[in-house]
């Protein structure tokens, strides 16, 4: 029948001989046979249908594709110690443990083992950041957002008024716009002041019948200066404690130990914020505390009551595995407390803190250790400064000096290079900087050094 063998559609192979072909491919057979179908039901509708052989290829690559969209472990050679998109805080090994012993068995994550009976979810660990932020009390939610909505929720739930400066209008990351979040909390915005200047009196003037609280949101991922003026917390609950209403801050980062011990500018802590009398301060758990994505909330007792009695708490809740790491988490900087050594001097069990304190002598020493690594292999190399910045929208202004390797191959152009990184197992994110492909090695965990080589060498 000729008319029916020249149908393009008849070059298109059955499913099943396509799934013969693709059986190695380590993704879920239903996952493979739903590409496979996608794709010759794309092909059915083409006006050319391609070879049987480029049609395999072609499906290869789409699985390829789809196979890197699966969580897994990642090189991070950007030198962005808090990168949103690469999962930000590493866990340290010990809550790494702590997690495995627990997940893969039973808790008493509800049961008291004191009186056999119902217990309190997260009692402990709520213990572990109230101590540290030398508050009344504390909670934990999913991430920080979340703790500024049940806050808002809570608070604004009659007076409906949340008073906040517009030089605190901010949009931190995708899709967390502090105007935005308050709406969605079903309170109203009060904005006061201009971009750069807000008084007291602003604050002042615009407090009524029905002023909710007064919020300070902390800027995070951008720097003013200049003509810049905002009252500070003291000077806030003053006013708040004067008008009747509670003051509640969102820090941010929330870093527990002093950042100028990393020869960065203070970045200011929740317990500085708890002393100068906030009624609340919340604050990511995955950000400069080094934990797992989690919102802390610390402050008076009876606002955290009624936060966790509020029934979108529930919605809210930290599961068993981010509240096991948060608790180990917590107590390596507990554990610094009273073990002889001054607070500050030795860093806590934290994978971020360790970064940033690895001094540019041992960054130095692994740079040219690498370089060394490197020779024979088709490519030039040399040591550069590194773009090491905290990120997660925390002190956006501050480059540590860091060390990076750079490479530049003499067989591929930098960015195939940089591709084939990317799309290889491990994936290795780097930068390309003046034409070099560059790694920031503050970044890198010292034991991945040997496999930034294999993998290296693998690409070339
Ligand atoms: C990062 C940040 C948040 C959001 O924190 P998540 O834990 O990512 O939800 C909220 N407020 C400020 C000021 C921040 O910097």
């Amino acid at each position: 029948m000729p008319a029916e063998s020249s149908s393009p559609a008849r070059k298109i192979p059955a499913v099943e001989r396509l799934l013969q072909i693709l059986d190695d491919q380590d993704l879920p057979r239903p996952i493979v046979v739903e590409i496979v179908r996608e794709y010759l039901g794309e092909l059915r509708r083409a006006s050319s249908i391609p070879d049987s052989p480029e049609i395999v290829a072609n499906l290869k690559r789409r699985l390829d594709e789809v196979r890197l969209t699966r969580i897994q472990s990642v090189v991070n050679a950007t030198g962005i110690l808090l990168h949103t998109n690469l999962g930000r805080a590493p866990l340290s090994g010990s809550a790494v443990r702590a997690l495995a012993d627990l997940a893969a068995g039973y808790s008493n994550l509800e049961f008291d083992l004191n009186t056999g009976g119902r217990g309190n979810r997260g009692k402990y660990v709520e213990r572990l950041a109230a101590q540290l932020c030398e508050a009344e009390a504390a909670t934990i939610v999913n991430n920080c957002a979340a703790a500024l909505v049940l806050v808002l929720r809570v608070l604004a739930k009659e007076r409906k008024e949340v008073v906040i400066s517009r030089g605190e209008l901010v949009q931190i990351g995708g899709g967390f716009r502090i105007p935005d979040i308050l709406e969605t909390s079903g309170a109203k915005l009060r904005e006061v002041g201009t971009t750069n200047r807000t008084t007291l009196e602003d604050y002042h003037k615009a407090m009524g019948a029905d002023t909710a609280l007064i919020l300070k949101v902390h800027r995070s991922n951008f720097v003013m200066s200049g003509f810049v003026e905002s009252p500070d917390t003291a000077l806030l609950v003053a006013l708040a404690r004067e008008r009747g209403v509670p003051f509640v801050e969102d820090l941010g980062s929330g870093a527990l130990v002093t950042t100028e011990s990393f020869g960065m500018r203070h970045e200011r802590m929740a317990k500085e914020v708890v002393a100068a009398g906030a009624d609340m301060v919340c604050f990511s758990g995955d950000k400069l505390l080094g934990g797992p994505q989690a919102g802390l909330i610390a402050g008076k007792k009876h606002w955290i009551q009624s936060l966790k009695e509020d029934p979108f708490f529930r919605a809210l809740r930290c599961d068993k595995l981010i509240l096991t790491a948060m608790q180990t988490t917590l107590e390596s900087y507990l554990s610094l407390e009273g073990s002889g050594t001054k607070r500050g001097c030795r860093n806590p069990d934290v994978p971020v803190l360790e970064m940033l304190a690895q001094s540019r002598e041992a960054l130095m020493q692994r740079a040219d250790e690498l370089k060394a690594a490197c020779s024979g292999m088709p490519l030039k190399t040399k040591i550069v400064e590194g773009n090491c910045e905290i990120g997660g929208g925390t002190l956006p202004e501050v480059r540590l000096r860091s060390v990076a390797l750079a490479v530049k191959p003499t067989v591929r152009s930098v960015e195939e290079c940089a591709q084939t990184l990317r799309t290889g197992q491990p994936a290795v994110i780097g930068y390309v900087s003046e034409g070099w492909l560059c790694f920031d090695l503050r970044t890198v965990f010292p034991e991945q050094d040997p496999l930034l080589i294999e993998c290296l060498r693998r690409v070339l």
